[in-house]
């Protein structure tokens, strides 16, 4: 997960708002929340965030199309429905991560805290799931090489407890998201791994520079998959102290 930068609300949202709002609180008097009743139209604006989003998931970079993948409200539409039509409250995720492992999941760090209906965020919660586009994920995960299965694997960064919540409620480690990563690891970040280390053993300090700062532009470029596990596997292999050992840098996504 890297963060992703949404940009200005589309002009047709605040209208858009103000009318289903108005529809919608007359449905949840009556019958409480309905999902159906939350209508279908998103499309538009669903479309935007695909585009300003590079066209991936927000949170597992996976690049997908927009028809059949979800909008997807960081506070959940179910519990927090007075910010379904809010533009800071949504995000263009595949369903694997916004329906079959997230869900109506928000977990925040004390749960006394949580918005009463119609309150504006973030008043007392301290939500325990990272929003890419207010935040870095970096800060929170980090993808490491697990010795014993040889995968890399989404793991908190440090101590982080909101990385931890965030693996945890998306499924980032879920099975399939792993075989993605290795395999796209190994077929798009290992060559330039090794060309880089053969030239460092081979102490041609120029041609070093020369391709790391080649190699890695193109290998972090945000319309890539998985950019934040890119990071991590350069961060491993060449560590802070020899690239600064070589005069190189590794950019933060
Ligand atoms: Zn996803």
């Amino acid at each position: 997960m890297i963060r992703v930068d949404r940009g200005g609300e589309p002009g047709e949202l605040p209208e858009l708002r103000r009318t289903e709002l108005d529809r919608f609180r007359v449905v949840f008097a009556a019958k409480g929340f309905d999902r159906k009743e939350l209508g279908d139209r998103y499309t538009e604006v669903k479309r935007l965030l695909w585009q300003r989003q590079l066209f991936k998931c927000c949170y597992c970079e996976k690049i997908c199309e927009d028809v059949g993948n979800d909008l997807e409200h960081y506070r959940p539409a179910s519990s927090y429905w007075w910010l379904a039509w809010t533009w800071e409250n949504l995000l263009f995720a595949c369903p694997n991560c916004n329906r079959w492992a997230k869900n109506d999941a928000f977990p925040l760090a004390d749960d006394t805290t949580r918005l009463r209906p119609e309150e504006a965020p973030p008043q007392g919660e301290q939500p325990h799931l990272v929003d890419p586009a207010t935040e870095n994920p970096l800060d929170s995960i980090q993808f490491v090489l697990d010795s014993t299965s040889g995968r890399w694997m989404p793991r908190p960064r440090g101590a982080s407890v909101k990385g931890a919540e965030t693996i945890r409620v998306l499924e980032l480690d879920r099975q399939a998201l792993l075989e993605i990563f290795q395999r796209y690891v190994e077929d798009y970040v290992m060559d330039d791994v090794k060309h880089l280390r053969a030239l460092m053993d081979a102490g041609d300090e120029h041609a070093v520079r020369k391709d790391w700062n080649h190699m890695i532009r193109r290998a972090l470029q945000r319309t890539r998959h998985h950019v934040a596990l890119t990071y991590d596997v350069f961060d491993h292999f060449f560590p802070e102290a020899e690239r600064q050992r070589w005069g190189v840098v590794l950019p933060r996504p």
